[in-house]
């Protein structure tokens, strides 16, 4: 009962005694405290200088001019089981910002801050970006790749498990960062004469469908393209052309006209990657329309 009549009459006397001037002293210095304090928990989250002599000022931050360093996210097996995995993923000269175990439980592993550059992707490219840990987030899926049966290789399943994983992983990624659909990649697509993960068992469309994460054709320009190569004989025969389409999509890729073995394989990890029923290195009609179905698309 005191105390409210303290306050009531401490308030009479802010009012009538108090002149504007007071009251506005009095406001500044509350808002500036809790600006302070505002700036205190932002500046903790900014990676910045600590001098002994000077303050780092971020009065005028954040500049306009800048964007993420992170364009890119790089999927992979690892082709090993999960201990020797981590071993390798935190002993060795290779590392990964995630990586996804086999097991059946909800963890994931995070090996180095997303803010650091995690070596994943080694010699790289896409379109005119070259060695891509610099500008991308790397996941590593425990998953043993693939055996030789005689000629061909047959690869590993990944767990329904694990692909809901990725999902969630992908879909938080490409969301924070803003990455672009053809920017959502396989390491077999940014090194593809040197690797082949995360190979034709990783389930791009279905990451498509029912997540919304990297690209994927519109059916109907499929059909147009496919068309129009089943009436036009020589259109499989213009290896250049079809080079050039590689490249448009991003792709790096020789354009010579030559129907080699380093044509192949990125033909193959293309097939991989958008039509993982049929992975020969052979251009057929349906190879064709769709890389040309996704140039008319995003490029
Ligand atoms: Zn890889």
């Amino acid at each position: 009962m005191k105390k409210s009549i303290v306050f009531f009459l401490s308030l009479v006397l802010m009012m009538s005694c108090g002149t504007s001037k007071q009251k506005k002293v009095k406001y500044n210095s509350e808002n500036e405290a809790k600006q302070t304090e505002e700036n205190k928990t932002k500046d903790e989250y900014i990676k910045k200088a600590e001098l002994s002599k000077y303050t780092i000022s971020t009065n005028h931050f954040p500049a306009v001019g800048q964007n993420e360093r992170v364009r890119f996210l790089i999927l992979h097996y690892t082709a090993i089981d999960y201990p020797l995995s981590v071993k390798v993923l935190t002993q060795k000269e290779v590392s990964a910002h995630y990586l996804i175990p086999n097991a059946e439980n909800d963890s994931i592993d995070l090996l180095v801050a997303e803010d650091k550059r995690a070596w994943h992707a080694g010699v790289s490219k896409w379109g005119k970006f070259e060695n891509l840990n610099d500008t991308s987030i790397g996941i590593e899926i425990v998953n043993k790749g693939y055996e030789k049966v005689g000629n061909s290789n047959t690869y590993f399943d990944y767990t329904p498990t694990q692909i809901k994983k990725v999902a969630q992983l992908c879909k938080d990624i490409i969301e924070r960062y803003k990455i672009e659909p053809t920017y959502v990649l396989g390491h077999s697509d940014v090194a593809p004469q040197r690797k082949l993960d995360p190979g034709p068992k990783f389930p791009w469309k279905k990451l498509y469908d029912e997540y919304e994460i990297g690209a994927w054709y519109e059916v109907q320009d499929f059909y147009l393209f496919y068309n129009s190569i089943m009436n036009n004989s020589t259109d499989l025969g213009n290896i250049e052309e079809i080079q050039k389409q590689f490249k448009k999509y991003g792709y790096d890729i020789e354009v010579n006209g030559e129907n080699n073995e380093a044509f192949k394989k990125i033909v193959t990890v293309f097939q991989h990657h958008f039509r993982p029923e049929k992975y020969d290195g052979i251009v057929d009609a349906e190879t064709y329309a769709i890389l040309l179905a996704l140039n008319k698309k995003y490029k």
